[in-house]
C-alpha cells in the first residue's frame, strides 16, 4: 500500500535517542495518558495505581482546585463548584449548550466561550481542561522521569475549529507542546493497527459516559477519511445507570428519595451495571438516610432487557451515519468498540448482530483512544522504526472559501481535503485605483456568503493604485495538521501582504455541520441560479464604473445627442440592477433582463471606446517624428 510521507520540520532526531511523547485522551467522563515503553503502548497510572482520571475539577474557596477522584467525590455535595463534562463547553457559547438551565452551574455568557462562576472566581472551560491536562502531564513526567517533548491529544471527529483551538489553548496553558490533535475514532483505529490492514471502510462505535459517537472511516493510501459522523450527545453509560436506578426504585417500592439518597443509589447503580458486564447477577445493598434498607438482586439478563431501548437508540444513529456515508453493512470491513460502556455484553451483541461481524474489542475500550494517540505521538516525536515513517491524516469537515464580489463564495479548500494542506488562488481589484481589499473567510458548502458561516475578516491595505483588474492578489489558505486555518493575501507586484490565523469565537455542533451539508445539497440548483444572477450584477456594476470613468475624462469626444443616448443606456442598466433585486420575480428572469441592459450599454459604448483609443494613440504619437515610432 502506498503510504503518504510527511517530514515534520525540526523533528529529525539523533539515532538511539528516545524522545518522550505521550497520547492523551481528554474525555468527557474520564481522561487518560499513555506512552510507548520498550515498543509497547501502555496507559500510565497515578500513585495509587489508577489509570482513569475522572474529568472532574472542583474549585475551592481558597482558590485551589481538586482534580479527578477527589473532585468526583464532591459532585453531589458541591455541584455548583464541581465541573463535570467540561468538554461539552469547549469552544461553545452559552446558546450552544443544550439544556444549560438544567445544569447546576452559574454560567457567565462571555463573548466567544461560556465561563463558569465558582467560589474560586470565573473559570473558562479552557482553564478547567488545562487543569486536567496538567495533572496528566505531571503523571507522565513523574512516571517517566523526564520532560515531555510533546503530546498528541484526541478530539471527537466532529469537533470544529473553535473546539479544536480551545483544546490546543488548554494544552498550551498546561505547558504541553501539542504535536497534533487527532480524531478519537482514528486513534482507536490506529490502536488496532487498522492503518496496516487492508484498505476499506471501518465503523467506530464509541459509547462513553455521557455521549455516543459513531464514525464511519475510510482507509485508503494510508489516510483515514471520516466519511460521516453521528451519534447522540445525550446518550451514554450514565443513562444505563439511571435506568437501573429507576428499576431499583420500582422493585424496592421506595418513597421519593432525598438528594443524598438519590446520589447514593446512583453510585450503587453504576457499580452494579459495571459488575453485570462480567457477572450473571449482582445484589444492590444500601442503607438510606431514613434507615430503610434496600436489597435488590438483578440478573444480567434483566439488566439487558430494561436497557434494550437505549441500545436501540444507538442502532438508529448507526443507520443514519451509514446512510450519510452512503455505505451498507456489506461495505464495512471492520468495527471497533470504544468507550467504557461498550464493556456491556448486550451492547457488543447488538453491534455484532447489526454488522454481522465480531467487533474489535480485545483492547480495553476505555483505553484504546489513548493508546492509539500514544502510538501516533511516538511517531511524531521521531521515535520511528525503519520503514515506519508515515503519518495518518485527517480531512476538513466543511469547505473553506472566500467572499467575492456580489456576496458569492469561491471555495478554496474543498470539504474532505486531507490535512495539512495549502491552496492558493489569484484575485484582482474591482475598481480603478482600489488600494485595499477586504478578505472575508467563510466555511460551508453553499454558493452565497449569507448561507455560510463567517470565520474571519481582514484587510489587505497599501495596494498601489492601478486600473481595475490589473492587481494580482494571491490568497493562500493553509490548514495545519490540527485543522486550524491560516489565511494570507499578497499583492504580487508590490509585495504588500496581510494575514490572519483563524480563531473563530465559537463553534458548530455536529448537527449543524450535518444541517449545513444537507442545505447545500437541497438548495444546489437555486444557489447556482442565484450565483449566475449575482455574477451578472457584478458585471453590470463594473461596466457602469468603467463608463463613468471614461465619461469623466473624455466626454468631449461625444456630441450632446450621443451623450444623451449614452446616459439613457446607463439609466437602463441602473434600473435593471435595481429590478434584479426584486425577489418577487424569478431569478432566471431577473438575470435575463439585466443581461440585456448590460449588452445594450456595451454595444452603445463601442463607438465611444474606439474614439478614445484613437485619441490616446494620437496623443502617444504627438510630436514624434516617423522614425522615432
Ligand atoms: P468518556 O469517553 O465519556 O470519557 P469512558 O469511555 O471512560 O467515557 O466511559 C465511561 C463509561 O463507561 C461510564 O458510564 C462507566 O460506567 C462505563 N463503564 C466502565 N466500565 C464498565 C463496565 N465494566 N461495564 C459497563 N460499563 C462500564
Ligand atoms: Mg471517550
Amino acid at each position: 500500500m502506498a503510504l503518504l510521507q510527511i517530514a515534520e520540520p525540526g523533528m529529525s532526531t539523533a539515532p538511539h535517542q528516545h524522545r518522550l511523547a505521550v497520547g492523551i485522551d481528554l474525555g468527557t467522563t474520564n481522561s487518560l495518558v499513555a506512552t510507548i515503553r520498550s515498543g509497547i503502548p501502555e496507559v500510565l497510572s497515578d500513585e495509587d495505581g489508577r489509570q482513569l482520571l475522572p474529568s472532574v475539577v472542583r474549585y475551592l474557596a481558597n482558590g485551589n482546585a481538586n482534580i479527578g477522584h477527589k473532585a468526583q467525590a464532591h459532585q453531589t455535595t458541591d455541584p455548583k463548584n464541581t465541573i463535570v463534562s467540561v468538554k461539552r463547553f469547549m469552544g461553545r457559547g452559552l446558546k450552544d449548550i443544550a439544556h444549560a438551565e438544567n445544569l447546576p452551574y452559574d454560567f457567565v455568557d462571555a463573548p466567544g466561550m461560556v465561563q463558569i462562576n465558582t467560589v474560586a472566581g470565573v473559570k473558562s472551560p479552557v482553564e478547567t481542561s488545562a487543569q486536567i491536562l496538567a495533572t496528566l502531564r505531571q503523571r507522565a513526567e513523574d512516571s517517566l522521569g523526564d520532560d515531555l517533548v510533546g503530546a498528541v491529544i484526541t478530539v471527537p471527529a466532529y469537533f470544529d475549529d473553535a473546539q479544536r483551538q480551545a483544546t490546543k489553548d488548554a494544552a498550551q496553558l498546561a505547558g504541553i507542546n501539542v504535536l497534533r490533535l487527532l480524531s478519537e475514532p482514528t486513534a482507536a483505529a490506529i490502536a488496532y493497527g487498522l492503518d496496516h490492514a487492508k484498505e476499506g471502510v471501518y465503523a467506530v462505535y464509541d459509547l462513553g459516559g455521557g455521549t455516543f459517537d459513531i464514525s464511519i472511516l475510510k482507509l485508503s493510501k494510508g489516510v483515514f477519511e471520516v466519511l460521516s459522523t453521528g451519534g447522540d450527545s445525550a446518550l451514554g453509560g450514565d443513562d444505563f445507570d439511571h435506568r437501573l436506578f429507576c428499576w431499583i426504585n420500582e422493585q424496592a417500592r421506595l418513597a421519593p428519595l432525598s438528594e443524598h439518597d438519590t446520589a447514593t443509589l446512583m453510585v450503587k447503580a453504576r457499580q452494579a451495571k459495571e459488575l453485570l458486564s462480567t457477572n450473571d447477577e449482582t445484589t444492590i445493598d444500601a442503607i438510606l438516610k431514613s434507615g430503610e434498607i434496600v436489597q435488590v438482586t438483578i440478573t444480567a439478563h434483566t439488566f439487558a432487557e430494561i436497557t434494550r431501548h437505549l441500545v436501540g437508540k444507538t442502532m438508529n444513529a448507526i443507520r443514519k451515519a451509514m446512510r450519510d456515508a452512503d455505505v451498507s453493512v456489506e461495505d464495512v470491513d471492520g468495527v471497533v468498540m470504544v468507550g467504557g460502556a461498550t464493556r456491556m455484553p448486550h451492547v457488543r451483541r447488538a453491534v455484532s448482530e447489526f454488522f454481522h461481524t465480531i467487533p474489535h474489542a480485545n483492547i480495553d475500550p476505555d483505553k484504546v483512544v489513548a493508546l492509539g494517540a500514544a502510538i501516533q505521538a511516538n511517531l511524531l516525536a521521531g521515535n520511528r522504526a525503519e520503514g515506519d515513517d508515515w503519518l495518518l491524516l485527517d480531512v476538513t469537515p466543511l469547505s473553506l472559501g472566500i467572499e467575492t464580489m456580489g456576496g458569492l463564495v469561491e471555495k478554496i479548500i474543498p470539504r474532505n481535503s486531507t490535512i495539512p494542506c495549502a491552496r492558493a488562488q489569484e484575485f484582482t481589484t474591482f475598481k480603478d485605483g482600489q488600494t485595499a481589499l477586504a478578505v472575508h473567510v467563510v466555511q460551508g458548502e453553499r454558493e452565497l456568503v449569507s448561507d455560510c458561516r463567517s470565520l474571519a475578516r481582514f484587510e489587505l491595505r497599501g495596494i498601489p493604485p492601478m486600473a481595475a483588474g490589473a492587481a494580482r492578489i494571491r490568497v493562500t489558505y493553509q490548514v495545519d495538521a490540527d485543522g486550524l486555518l491560516a489565511v494570507s493575501a499578497r499583492e504580487t507586484r508590490s509585495g504588500v501582504e496581510a494575514s490572519i490565523t483563524v480563531k473563530p469565537s465559537y463553534g458548530l455542533g455536529d448537527d449543524e455541520v450535518a444541517r449545513m451539508l444537507q442545505d447545500s445539497y437541497s438548495s444546489a440548483q437555486g444557489d447556482m441560479q442565484m450565483r449566475a444572477l449575482r455574477e451578472e450584477q457584478v458585471e453590470a456594476e463594473r461596466i457602469l464604473l468603467a463608463t463613468q470613468s471614461a465619461l469623466d475624462t473624455d466626454a468631449d469626444l461625444l456630441d450632446d445627442a450621443e451623450q444623451d443616448a449614452l446616459a439613457k443606456l446607463v439609466i437602463g442598466v441602473r434600473d435593471a440592477i435595481h429590478r434584479s433585486n426584486d425577489t418577487s420575480l424569478e431569478a432566471g428572469a431577473r438575470q435575463d433582463a439585466l443581461h440585456a441592459a448590460v449588452q445594450a450599454l456595451a454595444k452603445g459604448t463601442e463607438d465611444f471606446a474606439a474614439r478614445r483609443m484613437d485619441k490616446s494613440v494620437r496623443k502617444a504619437l504627438a510630436g514624434k517624428s516617423l522614425d522615432e515610432i
